[in-house]
């Protein structure tokens, strides 16, 4: 047995791969499992936010990757049951997108002429194929944890050609036989093993039971709203998705328009960025305390605000003012719209109505300080209809079609309207002018198209009331009817990392609105509600009960997943009118499926004794741009409504991964670094060091720069030092049990350092904050290189092997050991490869792998406080001097006369020593 190289030159990539072998050969992933199982272990649990199998992975999914993959492994070496399984998300609007995509679909009338199962079973099939991909860059990453193998996920994609045939896949546990359908649906559960996968039958029939439970308390309701519509995806977008990377710098043709005064001379001046919103015009909003001018502009007499003059009426000079007066003193003018002609319009009989109304949010920044106002095409708008009773004609279909009864305007397509719009009001003379204005507008997060509002019918969770008062002032009465406080209090239960989460949690919760969860398309989901024409309804919570209830259809339903189409053929009975009902056709917001995770993937329903040994997750981690909103609240709400329990104890956010010139990585700017690409050119653990020095609250830079520069600094200063200790460790044939009598003052320093490394490494991964660790290895590396090895050249050089040489090769040897276990969380492959090098070799009995170690002990008998400060001293002198000589422009070797060092009393006499 003896050591192995380890060229500081080596070719990274290559190595992982060696040692990526050397993994699958020897099981090592399932030794792990099997130590863990065989011991009494403490319990760690991590639950993923699934990753959306929909496209491969980017290098930006590396960085919360690499946590998890991290502390999973940490808590395996501090003697901990790990449980931490992978999970994909399946479901939703961006997997149709792609599938429409593929199919060369225009609009979802498409699909429904393709055929619903059909193109249901082409989204499942394109999960599995990205969820492989990702399988294999994810164990590229130096993830370990159950994977499926991708080649079984392919073949069982190619068996859902033919959905209820039977078919046997290969699982972590061994062969599982069944419908291809059926297979599909058991992925991620005890028998099948493998990732998670919110399409599983169990995802899907757990959040009925929260829909259910919420119904239960009166929670589920379905409201008529204005709201965020994509015309291309023909769907709802909720408040979430805006928010969270919903708006684009958008340049839109606005147009300034008159409205004419029917009681008195002139005209109202308003100014729209939708003129298709005219169509639907029912008031004229102004603030009550703002000044407004009464002027003539060349031929016209208008009314706008004082504030808004210069900016509506550039040419200032043909400006004459007439009058002042306060926005309340316009209070009910009646004026004629501008499209009082058309049927639809006349059949609300919105021409009687128009006029002008009071509104504290108008403001004169932007437009004229008088907002048009149209119940049927805006939100705010909707709700000041309501306030003052108006009518509220809306003229788009699911498609941002203008409907029948709009006259000329009808089959119109909301994105070609504005031109034909202006050139109508110019006809009409009431057309001021147009300007181009780019403002941030809000788009489809999945398609990039320009959303509109419409008046829709959707499905709620009614969150409770806003409540006029702060958390701690809320009575536990309040909070029982309330689930938004609930919330607030299981999100109050978490430790934020960084801190600032709380208050974005709870930021979030407190202001909002109810939770939208209905889409109105095709593959996800789908919502157990049936609703009756008499406008009955009631919450399905499972496959029995609904199996109980069904007067027809079950046969068809049954042996298939509970996806549309076949869902849909379960009918019930309307007990109220006796009618046969059926299910709403929508399906479910993503965020529910990824939401319940904590509850479908531990056996929630089926073993709560397993879930309780899990529940909540230790650890959870994401990106936090939009996790606020999105799956951090979704788990909480969920969790909330079936346990009024906080689902995980430590929530670690991270930025985002940017290029290195601090842009957003895109294919156009010729920034962007694939994933594969950066695991083949730069290795996989030089990503991870990259990640894991990174500090979680900021964006990260990440480049082929960058890695250049933590190789060189870092690894080979690493395998330097190994190299040395190899060279005269063989020369020598030093083997640790030749053990030294007496330790040198250097070792014995050194090791103290080592110690101080060890405890304050632990604290951090304790505390789960890997930037800090990464410096902290760093730094002793770096001493271990500079100072302990180049003093102790002279003991490695001396020809006898004395006891001081024995001193010097133990303390290296206890040294890089250390280092090895330390750095094994974070890299794995670098870890692996020294391990089975220098210790493995040498050391009987010494485990497989290094990753079936255990994390390194404390010895504080080790150190020696007042050698290690004098140390320390030392090393800052020598450093301030090295600083003066360069200051001084006076070379490293040039003998200096005299060094005048300025020092603390206290510390002077210790220079001295020195
Ligand atoms: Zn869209
Ligand atoms: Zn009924």
């Amino acid at each position: 047995m003896s050591y192995k190289p380890l060229d500081s030159k080596v070719n990274i990539p290559e190595l992982e791969h060696e040692v990526q072998k050397f993994w699958d050969e020897t099981n090592a992933y399932w030794k792990r499992v099997e130590i863990q199982e065989n011991e009494n272990r403490p319990h760690w649990s991590f639950i993923d936010g699934p990753i959306t199998a929909n496209n491969p992975m980017g290098v930006h999914h590396a960085w919360g990757r690499t946590y998890k993959d991290l502390f999973a492994r940490y808590r395996f070496m501090k003697g901990y049951e790990v449980r931490n399984q992978n999970g994909f998300d399946c479901q939703g609007l961006w997997v149709e997108v792609e599938v429409e995509k593929e199919l060369g679909f225009k609009s979802k009338l498409d699909i429904e002429d393709y055929g619903l199962a059909e193109f249901v079973k082409m989204c499942k099939q394109r999960v599995l194929k990205y969820s492989a991909i990702q399988t294999q860059q994810s164990i590229r990453l130096g993830m370990w944890t159950d994977w499926n193998n991708p080649d079984e996920l392919r073949k069982l994609s190619e068996a859902l050609e033919k959905p209820l045939e039977e078919t046997t896949y290969i699982g972590s546990k061994g062969p599982v036989t069944g419908t291809a359908e059926y297979l599909v649906g058991q992925l991620g559960m005890t028998q099948m093993g493998g990732s998670y996968y919110t399409f599983s039958d169990e995802n899907n029939y757990m959040i009925w039971k929260v829909l259910k439970s919420c119904h239960e308390r009166g929670w589920i309701y379905i409201g008529a709203d204005a709201m965020p519509w994509c015309p291309r995806c023909s769907t709802g977008i909720s408040q979430h998705e805006i928010v969270t990377e919903g708006y684009q710098e958008v340049t839109h043709t606005s147009v300034y328009v008159l409205f004419r005064l029917k009681d008195r001379e002139g005209s109202l001046l308003i100014w729209t960025t939708t003129p298709w919103t005219l169509t639907s015009n029912v008031a004229a909003a102004v603030h009550p305390e703002l000044t407004y001018v009464k002027v003539k502009y060349r031929n016209e007499v208008m009314y706008l605000s004082k504030g808004a003059l210069k900016s509506a009426i550039p040419d200032q000079k043909h400006v004459e003012i007439l009058g002042e007066l306060k926005g309340a003193e316009m209070d009910g003018w009646k004026y004629t719209g501008p499209y009082d002609e058309l049927p639809r319009v006349k059949e609300l009989r919105v021409p009687e109505v128009h006029r002008v109304i009071m509104w504290e949010d108008v403001g004169e920044e932007e437009g004229t300080g008088i907002v048009h106002i149209a119940p049927g095409a805006g939100k705010e708008d909707l709700g000041l209809g309501r306030k003052y009773g108006l009518p509220a004609p809306a003229p788009l279909d699911d498609f941002g079609v203008i409907i029948d009864g709009f006259g000329w305007l009808t089959g119109l397509h909301v994105y070609d309207s504005a031109e034909p719009i202006f050139e109508d009001l110019r006809k009409k003379e009431i057309l001021y002018r147009t300007q181009k204005v780019t403002h941030r507008y809000p788009t489809c997060w999945r398609c990039g198209s320009e959303l509109v509002f419409r008046h829709v019918a959707e499905w709620f969770i009614n969150m409770g009331e806003k409540l006029d008062k702060d958390l701690e002032d809320i009575t536990e009465e309040e909070k029982d009817q309330n689930l938004r406080y609930q919330i607030m209090d299981s999100a109050s239960n978490v430790n934020w990392i960084p801190s600032f989460g709380l208050k974005r949690e709870l930021d979030w919760l407190k202001n909002m609105d109810d939770w939208m969860i209905s889409k109105k398309r095709y593959y996800g989901l789908a919502l157990p509600i049936w609703k009756c024409e008499c406008s009955w309804f009631d919450v399905i919570g499972s496959k029995e009960e609904l199996k109980e209830r069904a007067v027809e259809g079950w046969e068809k339903f049954e042996g298939h997943s509970p996806h549309r189409p076949y869902i849909d053929a379960v009918k019930i009975k309307c007990p109220k009118c006796g009618k046969t009902v059926s299910r709403i056709p929508d399906v479910g917001n993503p965020w529910l499926d990824a939401g319940i995770v904590g509850y479908s993937t531990i056996q929630y329903r089926q073993n709560r004794e397993y879930w309780e040994k899990w529940f909540p997750a230790n650890f959870i981690t994401e990106s936090f741009p939009g996790q606020f909103r999105n799956w951090f609240y979704a788990m909480l709400a969920e969790s909330t409504i079936l346990e009024r329990r906080t689902p995980y104890w430590t929530c670690l956010g991270h930025g985002q991964v940017l290029a290195e010139d601090g842009r957003e990585m895109h294919k156009s700017w010729g920034n962007a670094i694939w994933f594969d690409d950066a695991a083949e050119t730069m290795g996989a653990d030089i990503i991870r060091w990259i990640d894991s020095l990174a500090k979680p609250e900021n964006n990260l830079l990440f480049g082929y720069g960058r890695a250049n520069e933590v190789r060189r600094l870092f690894f080979m200063t690493l395998l330097n030092v190994y190299n040395f200790f190899y060279q005269y460790a063989t020369l020598d044939n030093w083997t640790p049990d030749q053990q030294p009598l007496k330790l040198d003052p250097l070792d014995r320093w050194i090791l103290g350092k080592l110690d101080v490394t060890i405890e304050k490494v632990t604290e951090n991964l304790d505390n789960y904050l890997t930037s800090p660790t990464c410096t902290e290895i760093d730094r002793f590396v770096d001493i271990l290189s500079k100072w302990y090895v180049r003093r102790s050249r002279r003991r490695f050089w001396k020809t006898e092997a004395d006891d001081e040489k024995k001193a010097a090769y133990s303390t290296l040897y206890k040294c890089l050991k250390t280092v090895i276990y330390m750095m094994a969380p974070i890299t794995p492959y670098l870890s692996e490869a020294l391990y089975q090098r220098m210790i493995r070799p040498v050391e009987a009995g010494a485990p497989e792998s290094v990753h079936h170690c255990s994390w390194p002990e404390l010895d504080p008998s080790i150190r020696d406080l007042e050698l290690m400060e004098e140390m320390d001293m030392a090393l800052n002198l020598s450093s301030a001097g090295r600083a003066a000589r360069s200051q001084a422009n006076i070379k490293l070797r040039q003998p200096l006369a005299e060094v005048v060092v300025v020092a603390p009393s206290d510390k002077t006499a210790r220079i001295g020593n020195i």
